[in-house]
């Protein structure tokens, strides 16, 4: 392979790829290097019925008002439902707790339970501390279980493990699905990159001049590479670098460990929900586990259960029929046994095991917040990095992965000139 290339780009993710189209404005060259057999990372979409797609990663393009991938869509003509994204909003958000909706005041008092909790943490936040979400809240609230789903799902790991400095960090607005498939755009806009499949990293060597990356199918030289492989595949070493890294990137790796949300997407085969039933339900019950369920994704006959943090390792570990039935039986708590009869197929998604990410996304744990910058900051000059864990105020988000390809591009053209 050729030894003129300016920077080998490792993985092609929204990172990955959007660095790709930035190098390419830049006039640089580049080669894309990607594991597996498929572009697109964590943004992917199956088609669970003809003309159903179900979004095993992203599926939201959240802060919806500033999303780059709206204008994309758009550009592109893929449906984007921006009348859909309120679906977190207030009076879109239901509680049903041992398999019965709360009352009206009991919705209410859980929802300002809810609002204590975040005031609690902007409060933390504004006196410059960082501490865990969990050291912040009343857990013996009869409300605190489903706040906590909630967060796991949000987070991707327990009020435990999660810095409030880095939660608050994390922008607003609405979250609006995608038809046809977050993955699915991804993929149409990144029609023509060209991206070397099945092309596994091993090692990056830059003990010499420039950087020599060995895959199993050969080695590559360039004047840089640019890294947007998850922090979960860093943390295991599944990359080596010679020299080893310098102490204070292994320490911005081990900050912000990949947490897990899993969804399992149930198709019926009849609206099970009827004219109102579109919402997002917290579910829990007195001695088990809970979820958050969406139902009724853009209309369709379908539901999402998301489960996050250690409960969603542990039964990701039990199998794909105990995930179905996990999701079934929460499903059923808030629309009556009868729905049983009506599953006609599942997706369960398995992100802790994924051997390609190592988990879902990124969280930074307590007092880590500031590890996001480290993280994103080159070494040498020829080790740069990318991807959702590296941006703040969009991170663990797949557009925060494509501003971050489009900063490190940048900051490669700066250093090469
Ligand atoms: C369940 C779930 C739900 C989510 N929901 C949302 C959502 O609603 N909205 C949202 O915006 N975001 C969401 N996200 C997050 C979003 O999907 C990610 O933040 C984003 O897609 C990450 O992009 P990336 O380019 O940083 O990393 P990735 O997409 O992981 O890309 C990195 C690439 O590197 C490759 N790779 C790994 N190791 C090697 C190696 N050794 N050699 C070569 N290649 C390698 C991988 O195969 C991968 O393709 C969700 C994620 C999950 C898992």
């Amino acid at each position: 392979m050729s030894t003129e290339i300016d920077v080998i780009i490792i993985g092609a993710g929204a990172a990955g790829l959007s660095a790709a189209k930035e190098l390419m404005k830049q006039g640089l060259s580049y080669t894309v290097v990607e594991g597996s057999h498929r572009i697109g990372g964590r943004a992917y979409s199956e088609e669970i019925a003809p003309g159903v797609w179900f979004d095993l990663g992203c599926s939201y393009l959240h802060q919806g008002e500033v999303n780059p991938f709206g204008p994309i869509a758009d550009e592109l003509g893929v449906v984007i439902g921006r009348e859909h994204g309120d679906i977190f909003a207030e009076g879109k958000l239901l509680f049903y707790h041992n398999g019965a909706q709360l009352s009206d005041a009991d919705q209410q008092a859980c929802m300002q339970y809810e609002q204590q909790c975040y005031d609690a943490i902007s409060a933390c936040v504004k006196r410059g501390e960082d501490s865990s979400i969990a050291d912040l809240i009343n857990l013996e609230s009869p409300y605190a279980p489903p706040f906590m789903n909630g967060m796991a799902g949000l987070t991707s790991v327990d009020v435990d493990q999660c810095s409030v400095a880095d939660l608050s960090d994390s922008g607003h607005g609405s979250d609006i699905p995608v038809l046809n498939g977050y993955g699915n755009l991804v993929a149409r806009w990144a029609e023509g990159i060209p991206v070397s499949l099945n092309t596994k990293v091993e090692s990056i060597d830059w003990s010499g001049k420039g950087v020599s990356v060995e895959t199993n199918k050969g080695t590559i030289k360039a004047r840089t590479v640019l890294s947007t492989v998850s922090n979960g595949i860093l943390a295991a070493n599944h990359i080596r670098f010679n020299p080893g890294l310098p102490d204070w990137k292994i320490d911005a790796i081990n900050g912000l460990p990949t947490g897990t949300l899993n969804k399992t997407c149930l198709l019926f085969d009849k609206d099970i929900f009827g004219p109102d039933g579109r919402g997002f339900y917290h579910n829990w019950a007195d001695g088990g586990e809970g979820s958050g369920i969406e139902a009724s994704v853009m209309g369709q006959n379908l539901a999402i259960v998301f489960t996050g943090g250690r409960h969603t390792v542990w039964l990701e570990k039990q199998g794909q029929q105990a995930g179905h039935d996990f999701a079934v039986d929460q499903v059923a708590a808030v629309f009556g046994n009868d729905i049983r009869k009506s599953v006609s197929k599942s997706i369960i998604t398995a992100w802790s095991t994924e051997p390609w990410t190592l988990g879902s996304y990124s969280c930074a744990l307590p007092g880590q917040a500031h590890q996001r910058k480290e993280l994103a900051r080159s070494i040498d000059d020829r080790v740069f990095f990318a991807g959702e864990a590296t941006i703040n105020q969009h991170q663990a988000t797949c557009h925060g992965a494509y501003l971050s390809g489009i900063r490190a591009a940048q900051e490669i053209k700066a250093t090469l000139g």
